[in-house]
C-alpha cells in the first residue's frame, strides 16, 4: 500500500486520525461551530484579550497609518520603528538587556537553538518540552539528552556523567507545561546550570501575561530574571496577539540578528500585529485583575474536582483531568460537547499510554457560574 494511505489507515484504526473543524467565530470564551455555540475550553486566549476593544483599535490604527504588510524581512526594508519599540518594551517587561521579535514561537525555538548550539554541544531538555523545542534541537545538530519531566535529580545525574564531554551546554524547559499545566522547578534548574557551566533557556508561552506581580511570567515570579540566560515567550496566547520574542543580553540579540536563520529569512510581522502586541503589554499592566481572576477560577475548578476524588492536575490555568483509558476520554469529551462545552481529549502519543485526559484550558471569560455548570456535567458523567 502507498505510504500515505497506510499512515492514514493506521491512524484511523487507532481512532487517532486528526482533522480540522473550522469555527464561524470565536470570542470571549465561546466558540461557534457547525451551527452551535460552545463554551470554549481549548483556546489559549487566557486573558480574553483577543476581543479587547483597545487591541482591536490598535490594529485598525496601524493598518491605517502603516498598511497591511511589512513586505520584507527585517534586514531588508521590513524593519519598522514599531518593531524596535516593541523590543524595548519586551526587554523592560522581562527585565533583560535586550529583546528580539520572531514571527511565531515555532520559528523562535527552531531558529534560536541551532543558531547558538551545534555539533560538539549538548542540550538537556525536559521530556515534555514542546515540539518546537524538540525540532530546534534536532536542527541544531547538538547532542540531545532528555531528562525526566520536572526532575532535577535526573538532570543532575546526566550532567555529572555527560557535561565534560561537550563544549557548550544548554538546559531548556517550559515554565508552565502545556499538557500538564504544571510548573518547572526553575530555581533548582538555575542552580544546576551554574554548577555545571551551562546556559538555561525558558519557554514562557503559557506563563507570559499570567504569572508574576507584573504578569511577565514565572521567571519574574521566582525572581530569576538575572539568572535565566534566554527567556522566550509568545504573543499569540494570553497576549491576544501573534508572534514571539526572546529576551537576553545585547550580545546574544546582536548575534541572533546575524546568525539566526528563522529570523533572517522570513518577512517580518505586519504593523497591525506589532501594534496589537504592544497594546497588549499596556493592558497587562493596566488590568491586573484579569490574571488574578483567571488564577482564582483555576484554583476553584481544580480543587472542586479534587474534592470529589477526580484526578485533576497542574498548578496553572491549564487543568488536565486524567481519565486513563483512551476511549473513555474520547466519550467523555463527546458527552461534554453535547452539553455545550468544548474540551478536547488528549491521547497518546501526545501523553503517555494510560494517561489519556481531558484538558481544560481556562480563560478570564469562564466565570464561576460557567464552571459550576461544567462541574455538574463532569459529575453526571463520572457516576
Ligand atoms: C504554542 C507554543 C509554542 C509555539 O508558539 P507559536 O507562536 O504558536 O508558534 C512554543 N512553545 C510552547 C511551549 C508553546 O506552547
Amino acid at each position: 500500500m502507498e505510504r500515505i494511505e497506510k499512515s492514514l489507515m493506521d491512524r484511523s484504526e487507532k481512532r487517532s486520525l486528526r482533522s480540522l473543524s473550522p469555527a464561524d467565530r470565536r470570542a470571549e470564551g465561546r466558540i461557534h461551530i457547525e451551527g452551535r455555540d460552545y463554551v470554549d475550553l481549548s483556546s489559549n486566549d487566557y486573558l480574553g484579550l483577543s476581543s479587547h476593544p483597545k487591541l482591536k483599535e490598535a490594529s485598525r490604527d496601524a493598518v491605517d497609518s502603516l498598511g497591511t504588510s511589512s513586505c520584507a524581512s527585517r534586514l531588508l526594508s521590513g524593519d519598522l520603528k514599531l518593531h524596535h519599540e516593541l523590543e524595548e518594551e519586551i526587554a523592560l517587561f522581562k527585565n533583560k538587556e535586550s529583546a528580539l521579535i520572531f514571527n511565531s514561537g515555532y520559528q523562535a525555538n527552531t531558529g534560536i537553538i541551532g543558531a547558538i548550539y551545534g555539533r560538539g554541544d549538548a542540550i538537556f531538555s525536559d521530556r515534555l518540552n514542546h515540539a518546537s523545542i524538540v525540532d530546534g534541537i534536532t536542527l541544531s545538530g547538538a547532542k540531545l539528552f532528555r531528562f525526566r519531566h520536572n526532575d532535577p535529580g535526573h538532570l543532575e545525574n546526566m550532567l555529572k556523567k555527560e557535561r565534560k564531554r561537550f563544549k557548550e551546554a544548554l538546559i531548556i524547559t517550559e515554565s508552565i507545561f502545556s499538557m500538564d499545566g504544571d510548573r518547572a522547578p526553575l530555581k533548582e534548574l538555575v542552580d544546576l546550570k551554574e554548577r555545571y557551566n551551562c546556559r538555561i533557556m525558558v519557554d514562557e508561552a503559557h506563563a507570559t501575561g499570567i504569572f508574576g506581580a507584573r504578569g511577565s511570567g514565572v521567571v519574574e515570579d521566582e525572581n530569576l530574571e538575572e539568572d535565566v540566560d534566554l527567556i522566550m515567550g509568545t504573543f499569540g496566547k494570553a497576549l491576544g496577539g501573534f508572534g514571539a520574542y526572546i529576551a537576553s543580553t545585547s550580545d546574544i540579540i546582536r548575534y541572533l540578528v546575524n546568525f539566526c536563520r528563522s529570523f533572517i529569512y522570513s518577512t517580518s510581522l505586519p504593523p497591525s500585529i506589532v501594534a496589537v502586541n504592544m497594546e497588549s503589554l499596556k493592558v497587562i499592566k493596566d488590568e491586573p485583575w484579569r490574571r488574578k481572576g483567571l488564577l482564582e477560577n483555576a484554583v476553584y475548578l481544580r480543587s472542586e474536582l479534587q474534592k470529589s476524588g477526580l484526578k485533576a492536575r497542574g498548578s496553572s490555568q491549564i487543568i488536565p483531568l486524567i481519565i486513563g483509558d483512551n476511549e473513555v476520554a474520547q466519550d467523555f469529551s463527546e458527552r461534554l460537547k453535547d452539553a455545550g462545552y468544548r474540551a478536547l481529549p488528549i491521547r497518546p502519543p501526545t501523553v503517555p499510554e494510560g494517561e489519556s485526559r481531558i484538558r481544560f484550558s481556562l480563560t478570564y471569560n469562564h466565570t464561576k457560574d460557567i464552571l459550576k455548570g461544567l462541574l455538574d456535567e463532569i459529575y453526571a458523567f463520572s457516576k
